[in-house]
């Protein structure tokens, strides 16, 4: 039995801890957000956002404007006349993609990314990627998911685009051996660190999803064994097990234990022995633990609430008190899926508040009452709060930054150590 196993059974933390739930104002960005990161990720595809001049403005600043080469998102900007129905959008929409395309020979996937607006209207974009797909197959695959701003977080961009690749995924041949499926977009440079391990590891076939090309998208069945890389995947998950996938049961591969624990649990489905597993992983969670030292002096004891933003409050909130010592006061999530938390549920003290959804009045009400050292929110929270004295950080940085894995996790503390270093060196 592992550690975290025995820790688990002997302890339920939050597992069966009352949750508040909450709806009201939110203060959170809308889905097309995770185009910043995912189209670094897919080299091959291109992001259009069927949308306003509202949208475009959001992916633009979000994603920094990096224009001088070419780049792999743009925004179909819906005018008045498409609004009011007196254009026929399918048509010009069919006019610009057969530009793009023309334009653009490296373009394989091209996605058609809802939001607000062509939700608004009703414009069907599973339609419209199913008559371009015919129109430019085999040249280019066009799949459409929405990363509208209605009822969602901005984190469900990346699950509704790994959703919407489920289905293009090749089903595994019958007599193909058991194979790992990484799931949820890692930097390439944490993908790289996690392939060498599971190669030292002995485990294998590894792929992830999403691929760094679209030719390179998995084949997946019953002989597959997922691994979640990010707790907000739950209709991607979903869509997996009803390919026949499994998904391997851990945390999340935050901090040295998070990590240890996340690979111990395919190690385990791979039947891998201890000796072997401890030989691998000792040196770089020795490495991962010595990076959190410094961070732990300084973090242990301080007090941190955390806003609805990302869905990675749970998995964080679980590395700052396991491992940095940290003192969790409230941690907030837009959706809570117990299965896929279960494991971080049962490392949380029981005092914690948990809440699910939001109601930003009476949450900042709650935040300000219990002050605590450090807040984690969104950036629309975060210079209120900062003006009135309390220390942030910004949630979004945790999916711009690669945080996963051994070598990471002295960045990742750091990322909660800055806000108050910078706060005494303001105050002195
Ligand atoms: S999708 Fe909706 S919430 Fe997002 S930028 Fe466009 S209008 Fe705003």
């Amino acid at each position: 039995m592992t550690a975290q196993a025995a820790f688990a059974q002997s302890n339920k933390g939050c597992s069966d801890a009352p949750v508040l739930k909450e709806r009201g104002q939110r203060e959170v960005f809308c889905g097309l957000t995770g185009i910043v990161w995912l189209h670094r990720k897919i080299q091959d595809a291109f992001f259009l956002v069927v949308g306003s001049r509202t949208c475009a403005h959001l992916i633009q600043s979000a994603a920094g404007v990096m224009i001088f080469a070419e780049p792999r998102f743009a925004t179909a900007i819906m005018e008045e006349r498409d609004l009011a129905g007196l254009a026929d959008a399918n048509d010009e929409l069919d006019r610009i993609v057969g530009q793009l395309l023309e334009r653009r020979p490296d373009i394989k996937l091209l996605f058609l990314v809802g939001s607000c607006p062509s939700e608004v209207i009703k414009l069907d974009l599973s339609r419209s990627a199913e008559r371009l797909s015919a129109r430019h197959s085999p040249a280019v695959r066009v799949l459409n998911y929405s990363g509208s701003g209605i009822e969602t977080t901005f984190t469900q961009g990346e699950d509704a685009c790994l959703a919407s690749l489920v289905p293009e995924l090749a089903l595994e041949s019958a007599d193909s051996d058991k194979s790992l499926l990484v799931v949820g977009a890692l930097a390439d440079v944490v993908e790289d660190q996690f392939r060498r391990l599971f190669d030292s590891l002995g485990i294998g076939p590894v792929a992830f999803l999403p691929p760094r090309r679209s030719s390179e998208l998995p084949s997946v069945g019953p002989h597959t064994r997922y691994l979640l890389a990010q707790p907000f995947l739950g209709d991607t998950a979903r869509a997996l097990e009803e390919r026949g996938a499994k998904r391997l049961n851990a945390p999340f591969p935050l901090g040295a234990e998070g990590t240890t624990a996340w690979l111990r649990a395919a190690a385990d489905a791979w039947g891998i022995d201890g000796d072997r597993f401890e030989a691998v992983v000792e040196a770089p969670r020795t490495r991962a633990r010595k990076a959190l030292e410094p961070h732990r002096f300084r973090l242990a004891n301080k007090r941190i609430f955390f806003f609805p933003d990302s869905q990675l409050e749970i998995p964080l909130a679980r590395f700052v008190s396991s491992e940095l010592g940290m003192n969790p006061l409230e941690v907030g999530t837009p959706y809570l899926h117990r299965e896929h938390l279960g494991s971080e549920l049962a490392q949380l003290r029981s005092d914690i508040v948990l809440s699910e959804g939001q109601d930003v009045e009476k949450q900042l009400d709650r935040c300000r009452t219990s002050s605590p050292d450090l807040v984690v929110c969104g950036l629309g929270l975060a210079n209120p709060l900062e003006a009135e004295g309390i220390a942030t950080k910004w949630s979004i940085e945790l999916l711009f930054t690669p945080i996963q894995g051994y070598e990471q996790a002295g960045d990742l503390a750091e990322l909660f150590a800055r806000p108050l270093v910078r706060r005494t060196k303001l105050e002195v």
